[in-house]
């Protein structure tokens, strides 16, 4: 696409930082935001995209990220709604601080992204026109007994796409929402969520045998479904889901 421009979340790390890597093959301009600026700032000086500090549950941000984005680039093409957090525990251990961290970083943070993007994507030179891609989780559609509130949010992700999607397509017609769906990916958070579990090699083999291919996705892997979805290639898909899960939902019990 000439001229266009994306904006990635979450971009610093893991299945973000992929997708940063592999956006210039659809994207002039490759914008990425998060709350780490090391890593930011060293992958922005890797690929050559902008990096910007954006904490994604901060309404007042992300409307001066937009502003910054439009006043560089004069458009908004896509935003992939990837910055997340995991944070475990069953629903009897769920405090209420827990709870609102989960859904204000999750949750909260995709709908502004998603209304903010929506208001410059209709405004976009030639026409209203735009992709946003949010990052649900193989959780938005099944329970996971240690995950109670990440599973909430990823839920909640899910079907806010499906609103976003019909309502775009009935006013705008060319803006266009999904949500993808990755199953368990060797990433710095699975990492984290391994080692808390006290026995990192077992908790990994476990996640290993729930998707029948018997191994866990690569970032890369998540970030080739991601720029399908954000790039034109999808044009005719909009309120879908996307699993990249190595057959895990379709196992759906013991393999
Ligand atoms: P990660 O921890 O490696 O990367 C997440 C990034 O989001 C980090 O760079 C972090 O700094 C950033 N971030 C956290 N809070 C933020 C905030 N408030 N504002 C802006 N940025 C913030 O994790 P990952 O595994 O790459 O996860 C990326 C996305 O994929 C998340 O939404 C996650 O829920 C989802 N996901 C991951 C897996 C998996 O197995 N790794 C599976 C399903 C879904």
């Amino acid at each position: 696409m000439a001229d266009s421009t994306i904006l990635i979340t979450g971009g610093a790390s893991g299945i973000g930082a992929a997708i940063v890597r592999t956006a210039f093959a659809e994207f002039e301009n490759v914008f990425f935001s998060d709350i780490q600026d090391d890593l930011g700032e060293k992958l922005a000086v890797e690929t050559g995209a902008t990096y910007l500090n954006q904490d994604v549950s901060n309404e007042k941000r992300w409307k001066e990220v937009m502003a910054e984005i439009v006043s560089a680039t004069g458009r908004l093409d896509a935003l992939i709604n990837n910055a997340g957090i995991f944070l475990g525990g069953c629903i009897e251990d769920t405090e209420m601080d827990l709870w609102m961290k989960m859904i204000a970083v999750n949750q909260t943070g995709t709908m502004l992204g998603c209304r903010e993007a929506i208001s410059v994507m209709k405004e976009n030179p030639g026409g209203p026109k735009g992709s946003i891609v949010n990052m649900s989780s193989i959780t938005g559609f099944i329970g996971l007994a240690n995950g109670a509130a990440y599973g909430a949010t990823k839920g909640a992700v899910r079907l806010l796409s499906k609103s976003i999607a019909v309502h775009c397509a009935k006013e705008y017609k060319d803006i266009r929402c999904n949500s993808v769906h990755p199953g368990a990916i060797d990433t710095p958070m699975n990492q984290a969520a391994f080692e808390a579990s006290g026995d990192a090699a077992g908790t990994r083999a476990f996640f290993e045998t729930l998707q029948p291919i018997g191994r866990m996705g690569t970032s890369e892997e998540i970030a080739n479904g991601v720029m399908f979805l954000a790039s034109d290639k999808s044009s005719f898909v909009t309120g879908t889901e996307l699993l990249i899960d190595g057959g895990w939902l379709a196992a759906s019990g013991p393999l």
